[in-house]
Parts: C-alpha cells; sequence; structure tokens
C-alpha cells in the first residue's frame, strides 16, 4: 500500500438543527384531551330516546303516559305508564312552540307534572369551552415560534438561514491565515459594505454576486464569514443542500424567503455555501426527479437579477466544483466575479497552525515550523483538525502540555486513518505484508528520482494493512517523467517483493497496480510522456457531471491509436517493472532484513531502515518529525 492521503475528514459546518418538536408533543397532548373529552360528554347525557312532539301528543290522548317533567320550559322528559308497551325506556321531546293547551291536556289525563331547570354547571362551561381554549393557544404558539428563531417546524417553506450577529464569535480576515490575494479580491467587498454610498456616488457597478471558488477544507466558510465581520454586516449562511428537500416547491420557496430576509435586513451578506448543490447544470443527470432542484435553481436566478447591489446586499457563495455549475449562474449579474481559495502551502500552513495551535498548551519542544513541513497536502480544515487531534492525545495522556509526539500520532491518525492496532492478523498474513511493504520501502532508496521514504509500517491504517509513506522534501505541483517512472516503480514494489520471495502474489496488490496503471495512462495520454504519441492529449477527460469517471471519459481517436496508447502504457508499466524486480533481487538480503524487521518492530523511519540496510544517515533529515 502506498500512502493514502485522502483520508481527510474536513469537518463540515452544519446549520442549527431542530431542537426536539415540541409541537408534536403539545399537538399530541391536545388530540388526547379531545378525545377524553369527547367521550366525557357522551357519557354525561342521560340516555333518552328523542321522540316527536305528535307522538308526545298521541301517548298523552292514549293515556299511556304516567308523568312529565317540563325542563327549561322547552324539554319534556316523558315517564310513560308500567303497562304500556314502551315502558321503561326514558323519552324526552322538544315543545315546538308555546303550547297553551299543553298543560290543560296533561291535567284532563292525569299526568304528573313537574318542572326543573337545568343550572349551568361550571365543569360543563370550560368542557365546552376547552377545545377552543386549546385550540387558541396552539395557533399563538406557532405564531409566536414563527416570529422568534425557536423550531421552525410546520415551516416548510422558511429559509432557516442562520443569522450570524456580529456579536457571536465575530471572524475577521486575521483569523483566516494566508489566502492573500483572495482577501485582496474580498476587501472591495468589505469597503462597500461598510460604506455603500461612497461607491454608488461614483456610479461604480459592484459586483452582486462573488463566488469563492477551492477545495474542500480550504476555509471558504470561514472566508465569508470574515468578510461579513469585517464590514460589520449581518451574515445569513444557508447551504445549498438545505434548498433540496424532499418536498417540491420547497427549496424555491426557501430561496425566496432567504432573499426576503437579506433585503430587510440590509446591509448584509447573504452566504450559500455549496452552491453545486442546487446549481448544477440544468437538463442533465439522471433524468426525473430534478424538477425540485432547477426550481430552486430558476427561483435564485430569478432573486438575484431582482436584485440591486445598491440596496447593499452582497451574494457570497462557495464551491469546490465551479466547472458543474450552471452557467446561467455565471453570466453578469450574477456570480460573475470568482475568487480562489487555494490550499496553504508550506508557509501559509505555519501561520494556520499558529492560530490554531495559539488555543492550546504547548510544550516548549514543539516546533511549528516542522509540522508544518510534515503536512504537505493538507487544507486548513485538515490542520484545525490536527490540532484538535492532538490536544486530545495530550488529554488522554493527561498531559499538562501537548507535545510534538501528540501532533506526530495526530498527523499519523488523519492521514492514515485511524489506526487498527487490535486487528488480529494471521502470522503468515503478517509476514506477507511486510515483504509487500519492505518491497515499496527498499524502491525508495535506490530510485534517483523517488521522494525519500518517511515511514513504513505493518500497523494496519484504515483499510490497508499496511504502507509506505514517502515525504516530498518540499511542496511540488509539478511532478517530472522521473519522478513519475520511479513512483510506478515504488508501485510495483510490494507486487515484486511477494512474487520473489513467496513465488506468488495476494490481492493485496491491487490498489498498487491499479494506481501504477493510472499514472501510466496519464502519462501516455495527458502529458505527452510516450515518445511514439508525442505531446498529444487523447481523450478529453472532461469532468463527469453525474455518471462516473470511467464512462464519461470520451475516446476521440482512432481504433489504431487506441492500440498505440495501450501498447505506451504497457510499456511503461513492464519497464517499471523490471526495474523494480532488478533492484530487489540485487538487494535481496536487504528486502528480508528489511522485511524481519517490519515483523519485529512494526513502523520503521528512514533513519531506521537506513540503518538496518547499511546506508549512511541522512545529513538533512527529510523526515521532518522524531520517530517514535
Ligand atoms: P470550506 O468551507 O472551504 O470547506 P471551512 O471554511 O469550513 O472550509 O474551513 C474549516 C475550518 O478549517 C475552519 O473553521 C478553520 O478552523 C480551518 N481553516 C481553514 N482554512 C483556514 C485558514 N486559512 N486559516 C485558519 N483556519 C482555517
Ligand atoms: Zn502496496
Ligand atoms: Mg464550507
Amino acid at each position: 500500500m502506498l500512502n493514502n492521503q485522502n483520508d481527510k475528514l474536513p469537518p463540515r459546518p452544519g446549520l442549527a438543527g431542530g431542537r426536539p418538536n415540541r409541537f408534536a408533543l403539545v399537538f399530541f397532548l391536545v388530540m388526547a384531551v379531545l378525545f377524553a373529552m369527547y367521550f366525557f360528554r357522551g357519557s354525561g347525557r342521560t340516555e333518552a330516546r328523542e321522540i316527536r312532539y305528535s307522538d308526545f301528543l298521541r301517548y298523552i290522548e292514549q293515556n299511556q303516559v304516567e308523568s312529565v317533567t317540563i325542563r327549561d320550559n322547552n324539554t319534556v322528559d316523558i315517564f310513560l305508564r308500567g303497562n304500556s308497551g314502551a315502558a321503561g325506556v326514558p323519552m324526552r321531546t322538544l315543545i315546538p312552540y308555546q303550547d297553551p293547551g299543553l298543560i290543560t291536556m296533561l291535567r284532563e289525563n292525569n299526568v304528573n307534572v313537574s318542572g326543573a331547570v337545568t343550572g349551568v354547571s361550571p365543569l360543563r362551561v370550560i368542557l365546552e369551552f376547552l377545545p377552543w381554549i386549546i385550540f387558541l393557544t396552539l395557533i399563538w404558539l406557532m405564531f409566536r415560534n414563527m416570529q422568534g428563531s425557536g423550531v421552525k417546524a410546520l415551516q416548510f417553506g422558511k429559509s432557516r438561514a442562520k443569522r450570524y450577529h456580529d456579536e457571536d464569535k465575530k471572524v475577521v480576515f486575521n483569523d483566516v491565515a494566508g489566502q492573500r490575494d483572495a482577501k485582496y479580491e474580498l476587501e472591495e467587498v468589505v469597503a462597500f459594505l461598510k460604506n455603500p454610498q461612497k461607491f454608488t456616488k461614483m456610479g461604480a457597478r459592484i459586483p452582486k454576486g462573488v463566488l469563492l471558488v477551492g477545495m474542500p477544507g480550504t476555509g471558504k466558510t470561514l472566508m465569508a464569514r470574515a468578510v461579513a465581520g469585517e464590514a460589520g454586516v449581518a451574515f445569513f449562511h444557508m447551504s445549498g443542500s438545505d434548498f433540496v428537500e424532499m418536498f417540491v416547491g420547497v427549496g424555491a420557496s426557501r430561496v425566496r424567503d432567504l432573499f426576503e430576509q437579506g433585503r430587510r435586513n440590509a446591509p448584509c451578506i447573504i452566504f450559500i455555501d455549496e452552491l453545486d448543490a442546487v446549481g448544477r447544470v440544468r437538463g442533465a443527470g439522471y433524468g426525473g426527479g430534478h424538477d425540485e432542484r432547477e426550481q430552486t435553481l430558476n427561483q435564485l436566478l430569478v432573486e438575484m437579477d431582482g436584485f440591486d447591489s445598491k440596496d447593499g446586499v452582497i451574494i457570497l457563495a462557495a464551491t469546490n466544483r465551479p466547472d458543474v455549475l450552471d452557467p446561467a449562474l455565471l453570466r453578469p449579474g450574477r456570480f460573475d466575479r470568482q475568487v480562489v481559495v487555494a490550499m496553504p502551502d508550506i508557509k501559509e500552513r505555519e501561520s494556520i497552525l499558529k492560530i490554531h495551535a495559539a488555543k492550546i498548551p504547548l510544550d516548549r519542544d514543539v516546533e511549528l515550523s516542522r509540522i508544518a513541513r510534515a503536512t504537505p497536502g493538507m487544507s486548513g480544515a485538515d490542520i484545525a483538525n490536527l490540532v484538535n487531534e492532538a490536544a486530545l492525545f495530550a488529554a488522554r495522556r493527561d498531559k499538562a502540555k501537548v507535545e510534538m509526539t501528540d501532533f506526530e500520532e495526530a498527523r499519523d491518525k488523519i492521514l492514515m486513518g485511524v489506526a487498527r492496532t487490535t486487528l488480529v492478523i494471521s502470522d503468515k498474513e503478517r509476514r506477507m505484508t511486510a515483504v509487500h511493504e519492505a518491497g515499496h520501502a527498499l524502491l525508495h532508496y535506490f530510485l534517483k528520482n523517488a521522494d525519500p521514504l518517511h515511514k513504513v509500517t505493518v500497523v494496519p491504517h484504515g483499510r490497508a494493512l499496511g504502507m509506505a509513506m514517502s515525504l516530498p522534501e518540499e511542496d511540488s505541483y509539478s511532478r517530472t517523467r522521473g519522478w513519475m517512472e520511479d513512483r510506478i516503480v515504488i508501485c510495483y514494489g510490494g507486487w515484486t517483493a511477494e512474487l520473489l520471495c513467496y513465488g506468488e502474489t495476494t490481492t493485496g496488490t491491487k490498489q498498487d497496480i491499479q494506481q501504477a496503471t493510472e499514472m501510466a495512462r496519464h502519462m501516455v495520454c495527458e502529458w505527452g510522456m510516450a515518445e511514439e504519441l508525442g505531446p498529444v492529449a487523447y481523450g478529453q477527460e472532461d469532468e463527469p457531471i453525474f455518471l462516473g469517471k470511467e464512462i464519461a471519459r470520451h475516446k476521440d481517436y482512432s481504433e489504431e491509436t487506441a492500440r498505440l496508447i495501450d501498447k505506451a502504457v504497457k510499456e511503461i508499466l513492464d519497464n517499471a517493472r523490471k526495474e523494480a524486480r532488478t533492484i530487489l533481487e540485487t538487494h535481496r538480503p536487504e528486502l528480508e532484513k528489511l522485511a524481519e524487521a517490519l515483523i519485529n518492530r512494526e513502523t520503521l523511519v528512514d533513519d531506521e531502515v537506513r540503518a538496518i540496510i547499511g546506508l549512511p544517515a541522512r545529513e538533512v533529515s527529510a523526515a521532518p518529525l522524531p520517530g517514535r
């Protein structure tokens, strides 16, 4: 296995998640009470059969009625004589009109008459009004919640934009290390937000939207907040993925709401993080199911057009995939300005370290410049993470201060994934892994253009059983052909060592072979490093938008060229494999010594490897961190 630097863990700044839903609780309580009341009222009624008034009169005439109770002057409770057919069932009727003859008629038929008045019991009043009281309270609660910044349940269309006030942890440019160019470009936005009149008086056109472009973890979000902090204006932060929800039309209405909030709070910054989540090219994709996203994007375009930066609202957005954005988003009047937020170089890494290390107690032996040198390829977020991990390691060991070894361990953890020391591996497997890694490691010392080895280990990390890490002596952004070729030779080190020592190879070589093949293909098709084919780009590698990488590769050359490419790739790989074999055969004793040492000591750094294979120590150590 080789260095596996993709195990970075960029922290994702999230929006405020909803608190536990109080509404649901209230709602259920209300429902429960209503049900209870329904049953209670039902049982509270006397079970009397309602009959028609005319039937009542007929009963009287037939002399079936024994007694009546006239209630509240309008209801008659009727009790029939014992011998009548319907006796026993209480009956009730309503007097439809003032019937002056009723009393006479009752007396003529010997019916006992009594009167009664139903009192209005307070319990009954409460029961009657309780549903309304609860209902109104509920509405009031909902209303109050909508206005405040509390739970936003039942509010699908609202933007949920998180507002960072100036008071809560104001971020300024000084909190962002490096990024001089980006800051320089954003100064103008800050100046405008501070004093819009100054610019509008001159009739200057202020960019409406600025797009921050950069790899994940380079500090785009941080930068946007810093712009707001510098200008001292409100900051509305929303992530592109928040717009895209399961309900159609929600995204669009959230966009509307977000801009509405912005207008009301001008001057301010509206920040849309991860713009690519909504802003991908329309009409591309799996087909179907993207209506919602398109609607959202359309709404965003409409809102941006209906906006005037004179209002004092600037829209910032961030993305790491500007290539997939819908071109309409990048037109003048929208995100027509792009600011690149770059990965930090060695000096910038040091200043990011300074910013984050200032928050933790550092031991005197910690040299930030050396850590910076040992963390090529790390983003700002990785470094923030590194400092935090180092502090955690120190805390776990009850140290008073964070020491250099803590940083070392934190770095390995981040670069290689968490060490899985507890994994049980059979002895044979361990031996084969040791041979494999020794093969990779040894080649570093006998190739002219290879980076120096940093460390070789058979401690499993992430999904790899072991790895040999090299460490470039400086950051570099372009590589020579010689470096590429040596890199491929190193890839074959594991495979070749297995073959030499065991006569067969394992499936553990899959990644190495893949990597080697990929590099060779790049050399031939993109970097013009194969003589027969020359410096010509074969096959347009347009970044896949929705489909997998392999499918998206256009084949824009003839079959004949394809054969030549395959031949050239194979030639590069064959040569590399032969070279790996030659070197490892020549240094077979060293290979076995190294493998043996790996089995016993598990991890070896550069100096230790040199001692084992009998090479002099390096005068300038390329491994900036002390070994364990
Ligand atoms: P992005 O939005 O580009 O993915 P973030 O702004 O979320 O990156 O960065 C994540 C964290 O990394 C920040 O909160 C900060 O702690 C740290 N960070 C990144 N870049 C820098 C930098 N240039 N200076 C200081 N801290 C940084
Ligand atoms: Zn390998
Ligand atoms: Mg971000």
